[in-house]
C-alpha cells in the first residue's frame, strides 16, 4: 500500500514530503486512515537523533487518531468507520511477564514502536503517523470515546497516557498533593488529569507568564522554579512530582518540596543527569526518585474512557503538515499552547 507522509532524512535536515510502502494487511491487522497526529517532543528528539539511535529516513508521529478503513479476518473488536487511536507502540511479544501484566511498553523482548523501530515479523522499519494511513496489529489499537474532539484527543495517545500512568500507579485522588514540572504537552495533560482525579495540583515552571493558563488547565498553585523563595515556601508539600523536562536539568531543588515518602517521577528526560543527586535529599524523609515509560495498551484505554467521561482533551494548535518544521522550532522555545496537532487532510494540498 503506497502512503504519503513527511520524513527527515538526517539529523540536520528539515522534514519533507516522503512516499513509502506500508505492509500488506495481516489477518490481525487494522488499516487506519489517519485524521490527526499530535507532535510530541520525542518526535523532535528522534528526528534530530538526540539519542543516537535514529534510523533515517524517519517518519515520526505516535499520537494518531483515525478511522478504520478495513480489518483483517481475525479482527472482531473494530469495523470500518470506527474512530480509533494508536500510540507509541504497534506490537510486542505478548508472552513475557511485562506483556502479561499489561506493560507492553517494557516488553522484555522489546516492544515494536510506532516509528524508528523494527517490525518483529518482517524486519521492516516502522514509520509513524505523519502520514495518511497506517497498518497496526489490532491489540495495539484503542477506541476513542464518542464525543471527544478527534484533534484534541490525539495527544492523549502519548502525552495523556504518559502522565496518567504515574497518577494511576501512585493512586492519586482526593487529598493527594501533586506537582508537575514544565508546562508543555505532557505537563498540561498532567495538570488536567491530576485535577480531574481530585488532587490539589501545583505547576513548577521556569517561564513567568504561564500562570493564567496553568490555573485554567487545573493548577491550584504555580511556583516559579527559578525563584528560591518560591521553592522554600513549598518545602515538604508534595506526595508526587511528575518531572516532564525534556533536557538535562538539576532535580535537587525539587527534592525538599516532597512530603514524607514523596516520589519524584522522571518522565521527560532519559539521559545522564549532569548534576549529581544529593543522596541526603532522598534518604531524609524516606523519599524516592522513580521513572515511568508511557503506559500499557489496557491502561491507555482506561485513560481514554476516563477522558470520555470527564470531557478531557488536549489544548491543541492544529497545523497543516507543511508547518511541521516551524512547529519544531517553536517547541524548542517552549512556545506551544499546548500541543501541536497535524491535520492530515493537509497532506493532499
Ligand atoms: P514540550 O511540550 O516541549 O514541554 C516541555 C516543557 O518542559 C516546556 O514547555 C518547559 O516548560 C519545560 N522545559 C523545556 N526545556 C526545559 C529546560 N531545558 N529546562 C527546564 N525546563 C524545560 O515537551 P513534551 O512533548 O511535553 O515532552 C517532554 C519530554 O517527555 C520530552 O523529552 C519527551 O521526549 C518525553 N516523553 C517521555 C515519555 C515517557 O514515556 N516517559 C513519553 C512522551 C514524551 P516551562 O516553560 O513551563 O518551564
Ligand atoms: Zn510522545
Ligand atoms: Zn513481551
Amino acid at each position: 500500500m503506497r502512503v504519503s507522509g513527511y520524513a527527515a532524512s538526517s539529523a540536520t535536515s528539515a522534514l519533507t514530503p516522503f512516499s513509502f510502502e506500508r505492509r500488506k494487511s495481516r489477518p490481525d491487522d487494522v488499516v487506519i486512515d489517519i485524521l490527526f497526529c499530535g507532535v510530541c517532543h520525542t518526535d523532535l528528539h528522534l528526528a534530530r537523533n538526540h539519542g543516537s539511535f535514529t534510523i533515517y529516513p524517519i517518519v515520526p508521529g505516535h499520537e494518531i487518531i483515525g478511522t478504520v478503513r478495513q480489518v483483517g479476518e481475525k479482527v472482531g473488536r473494530f469495523k470500518a468507520g470506527d474512530m480509533v487511536g494508536v500510540g507509541c507502540m504497534v506490537d510486542s511479544c505478548q508472552h513475557c511477564q511485562p506483556c502479561q501484566t499489561g506493560w507492553e511498553q517494557d516488553c522484555t523482548e522489546g516492544a515494536t514502536f510506532t516509528y524508528n523501530s523494527t517490525d518483529r515479523h518482517d524486519g521492516a522499519v516502522t514509520y509513524g503517523g505523519y502520514s495518511d494511513s497506517i497498518v497496526v496489529r489490532d491489540k495495539f489499537v484503542v477506541s476513542i470515546p464518542a464525543g471527544l474532539d478527534p484533534a484534541g484527543a490525539a495527544p492523549l495517545l502519548c502525552a495523556g497516557i504518559t502522565t496518567w500512568s504515574p497518577l494511576h500507579r501512585w493512586k492519586v485522588g482526593p487529598g493527594s498533593r501533586v506537582a508537575v514540572i514544565g508546562l508543555g504537552g505532557l505537563g498540561h495533560m498532567a495538570l488536567k488529569l491530576a485535577k480531574a482525579r481530585g488532587a490539589s495540583v501545583t505547576l513548577f515552571t521556569r517561564s513567568g507568564g504561564k500562570e493564567k493558563d496553568a490555573f485554567r488547565l487545573g493548577a491550584d498553585h504555580v511556583v516559579l522554579s527559578s525563584d528560591p523563595a518560591h521553592m522554600t515556601a513549598v518545602a515538604g508539600r508534595y506526595d508526587l512530582i511528575i518531572d516532564t523536562v525534556p533536557y538535562d536539568h538539576d532535580i535537587n531543588p525539587y527534592m525538599p518540596t516532597l512530603a514524607l515518602e514523596g516520589v519524584l517521577v522522571l518522565v521527560g528526560y532519559m539521559g545522564p543527569l549532569s548534576t549529581p543527586v544529593n543522596a541526603g535529599g532522598v534518604v531524609r524523609g524516606r523519599r524516592a526518585i522513580s521513572g515511568s515509560f508511557i503506559g500499557g495498551v489496557g491502561e491507555t484505554q482506561q485513560m481514554l474512557d476516563f477522558c470520555g467521561q470527564h470531557g478531557i482533551v488536549s489544548d491543541v494548535e492544529v497545523i497543516p503538515i507543511q508547518q511541521i518544521n516551524q512547529a519544531y522550532e517553536r517547541m524548542l522555545k517552549s512556545d506551544v499552547k499546548y500541543r501541536f496537532v497535524i491535520d492530515m487532510a493537509s497532506l493532499k494540498s
